[in-house]
């Protein structure tokens, strides 16, 4: 029995993720959360792991008072993740945690051999290179979950025949927003962008969505991910999110992955990978849809796709100080200190402050990341 190591387990991914270990039964040997001590709680009742990991101290000090009846070990802090992915009886890591935090038990994993299933999308965002060329010293392929990277992934068959690609076409539903002038989105509200109309998701992905940034990350993701260059990869906006990515071949042929807006078909792809098995989802009616619609990108209104293309074209650390700026400016707005279209302007600005550098380290990435977010910080206190 396979077994797993579900870091975020109590996010949207990782509760999705646990959907599909009920079906299948794989062994659970490894969970963690920051600080939600009454579902993890659960978990470790329902699931019985070897250890968890709780990263805030005093949420790991009430789990080991809340489950002492149990065999359970409870780890904390950053350390915790890493030692939980290093643990000698797992087999395989899904990768759910959100943001830059996921960074370090990302390489962890990988320098343990471990197989990897990433939907932490910021990691390969910020530290493209770094976790593509662990990956491949370790001998470890990483299997995405993200729905777009799933599908492409599974219209590449399994092999490899990038160099027969002429362009990936990565489907985008819009948000909330679609059709909004810039004038629209500076009125836009939290409570606005957190409805998204496909997808239901935690708050951070869910206003990325919104803003299209989530798309501009996928970019980069998809780059790193499948080695194609920025300019192969075409933004198409399908509002149904039924087509969830595609590839054009050399000879024009475009194939595609399609299925129920539902993330258990790509997160239980990856578990299951390279087998196929029924899975607990709805199955797709192309006549209940009707019609699929498809569109350009207003990318004057949504400028973050253009600023996340111009990252990855220069390459470095630019990808990262985007991704670190977006994270501080998503939790600013979340906190109302911010608004909506603010989050362009102090995302572009961060990633342009950037250095260039062709190679980097773990520490590296770190401090630029910690130079956006605290960029942001000063000049969102200093403009609004
Ligand atoms: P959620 O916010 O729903 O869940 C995040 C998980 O990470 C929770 O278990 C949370 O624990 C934990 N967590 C939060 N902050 C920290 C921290 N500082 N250190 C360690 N753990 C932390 O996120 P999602 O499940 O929506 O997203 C997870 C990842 O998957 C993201 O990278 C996202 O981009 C990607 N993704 C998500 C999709 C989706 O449909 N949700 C689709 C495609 C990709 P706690 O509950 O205790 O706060
Ligand atoms: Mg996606």
């Amino acid at each position: 029995m396979k077994q797993l190591v579900i870091l975020g387990s109590t996010g949207s991914i990782g509760t999705q993720a646990l959907d599909v270990v009920r079906k299948h039964g794989f062994g659970v040997t490894g969970l963690s959360a920051h600080s939600n001590v009454q579902q993890m709680e659960r978990q470790v009742r329902e699931f019985h792991p070897h250890a968890v990991c709780m990263v805030r101290e005093d949420a790991a000090k009430d789990l080991r008072q809340r489950i002492a009846d149990t065999g359970t070990q409870v780890l904390s802090g950053e350390e915790g993740l890493c030692e939980l992915v290093r643990l000698e009886q797992a087999d395989m890591v899904l990768n759910s945690v959100i943001g830059m935090v996921g960074l370090r038990p990302t390489l962890a994993a990988l320098e343990a051999k471990k197989q990897l299933a990433l939907a932490n999308k910021e990691t390969l965002v910020a530290g493209g290179k770094l976790v593509m060329e662990t990956a491949r010293k370790n001998g470890v392929k990483i299997l995405p979950v993200d729905s777009e990277h799933s599908a492409i992934f599974q219209s590449l068959g399994g092999h490899n025949p990038i160099n027969r690609v002429n362009k990936i076409i990565l489907t985008a539903s819009g948000g909330p927003f679609f059709g909004y002038t810039s004038e629209q989105l500076r009125q836009v509200k939290k409570e606005d962008a957190l409805k998204h109309p496909n997808w239901d998701m935690g708050a951070k992905i869910t206003i990325d969505s919104a803003s299209m940034m989530n798309k501009g990350l996928e970019l980069i993701e998809a780059v790193w991910l499948f080695g194609v260059r920025p300019e192969q990869i075409e933004i198409v906006v399908h509002r149904e999110s039924v087509v969830h990515s595609l590839i054009e071949y050399e000879d024009y042929s475009v194939i595609g992955q399609l299925g129920v807006p539902d993330m258990k078909i790509p997160i239980q792809y990856a578990l299951t990978y390279p087998e196929r098995t029924s899975c607990p989802v709805g199955r797709l009616s192309l006549t209940e849809y009707g019609k699929l619609t498809f569109y350009s990108p207003d990318e004057q209104t949504f400028p973050l796709i253009r600023t996340c293309r111009e990252a990855i074209k220069r390459g470095g650390l630019f990808p990262c100080a985007a991704n670190g700026a977006n994270e501080e400016a998503v939790r600013l707005f979340l906190q109302d200190k911010i608004g909506f279209t603010d989050i362009f302007t102090l995302v572009d600005e961060a990633m342009r402050k950037q250095k260039q550098v062709e190679e980097y380290t773990l520490e590296e990435i770190l401090e630029a990341d910690k130079a956006a977010r605290e960029y942001v910080r000063t000049h969102a206190a200093k403009k609004f």
